[in-house]
């Protein structure tokens, strides 16, 4: 984990539950009551955080992006100048628009403004570029089931050690019995040193699984890993747009690279298309966002994916296309794709 995040002094925690206990377990250790965390939201689970952070007793202000844009890092500027803020958190990905934040630039203000970081890289973490350490990113927080390709189950945190010795100085009890740090520290410890210890049972099946997969990650190699993805995550978005469907990210430079979110074409649904293109054989994910639920879907394209994978997901896509009578020439997505693929 250290070497996937880049965070060569950074402590990993290996919990069974899903993202979101990964986004409790930060929140439960880092927020003391009263404290005021700025949260910077990029969609549905940015805001989760809002509420989370809040039954900690955090005071919370939020930058909520319009949907489909990124943050404007000038409008968290002014804010942090204003606000004594002790933690700011983002969405490296929220996996609700597509839309990817700049997790240097976010790290690099949380130095300035002395405040800690919290990243949710639950949809980017091995798939999209982080360098946790040299960002200055003190919590970075995944779950297995994504770009990690693990099943469900696991929440995986790696937090600094700057971070770390802050929270040895709580004034308050952690307020999460499960997440505290204090009880999962000493278990870490023991299985680097390969000594059996309890504090909760580990879902053993998963922490095998996670072995295996993190193996697979690093011998294909981070920076390879990271320019697939953005080779797969070009490619994807190239052929939605040569379909003649619009994305919910408004400009190609914060649109994700580890799932792309097309818009519904005139005249087209989601009860329509969906179920004809897993007809032809992809399943792909329906609306999130409440605010536009309806009027675009969801393609992953992280973590094992071949590019056999891509081109039968778009081809999936055109025959759902063709099915509800969308006009456009049959192969335009395919060959858009290719053309990206083979580079
Ligand atoms: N953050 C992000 C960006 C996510 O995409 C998700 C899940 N889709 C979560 C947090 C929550 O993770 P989980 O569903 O595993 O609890």
């Amino acid at each position: 984990m250290r070497e996937i995040w880049a965070a060569p002094s950074g402590q990993p925690f290996v919990l069974a539950g899903s993202g979101t206990l990964a986004m409790d377990c930060a929140g439960a250790n880092l927020v003391e009551p009263g404290d005021r965390v700025l949260v910077l939201s990029t969609g549905v689970f940015g805001d989760r955080f809002e509420d989370l952070l809040s039954r900690y007793g955090a005071e919370v202000d939020v930058i909520r992006a319009p949907v489909g844009e990124t943050i404007d890092f000038e409008a968290v500027e002014a804010a942090l100048a204003s606000g004594d803020y002790k933690l700011m958190t983002a969405t490296h990905v929220d996996t609700s628009t597509g839309v990817r934040v700049d997790a240097k630039r976010f790290g690099a203000l949380g130095r300035e403004h002395d405040l800690f970081t919290v990243l949710d890289g639950v949809c980017s973490v091995a798939g999209e570029e982080i360098k946790q350490e040299e960002w200055g990113l003190d919590v970075v927080l995944t779950a297995s089931q994504k770009a990690i390709g693990v099943p469900p189950g696991l929440a995986l945190l790696v937090v600094s050690q700057r971070v770390l010795c802050a929270w040895g100085k709580r004034q308050t009890r952690v307020a999460n019995y499960y997440a505290d740090w204090g009880k999962w520290l000493p278990i870490m410890a023991s299985y680097e040193k390969r000594v059996p210890s309890y504090f909760g049972t580990p879902a053993v099946n998963l922490v095998c699984a996670l072995d295996v997969s993190l193996g697979q990650i690093l011998a294909e190699g981070m920076e390879e890993r990271f320019e697939r993805h953005r080779r797969f995550g070009r490619a994807c978005r190239r052929a939605i747009a040569a379909l003649g469907l619009g994305q919910v990210p408004t400009a190609d430079e914060h649109a994700a690279n580890t799932l792309t979110a097309p818009r519904y074409p005139k005249g087209v649904s989601g009860p329509d298309l969906l179920p004809r293109i897993r007809e032809a054989g992809a399943i792909l994910a329906g609306g999130l966002h409440p605010e536009i639920r309806s009027k675009y879907f969801r393609i992953g394209h992280m973590g094992a994916t071949r590019p056999g994978d891509l081109l039968a997901t778009v081809g999936a896509i055109e025959a759902g296309l063709h099915a509800c009578g969308h006009s456009f020439e049959p192969g335009r997505g395919v060959s858009a794709a290719q053309s990206i693929l083979f580079g």
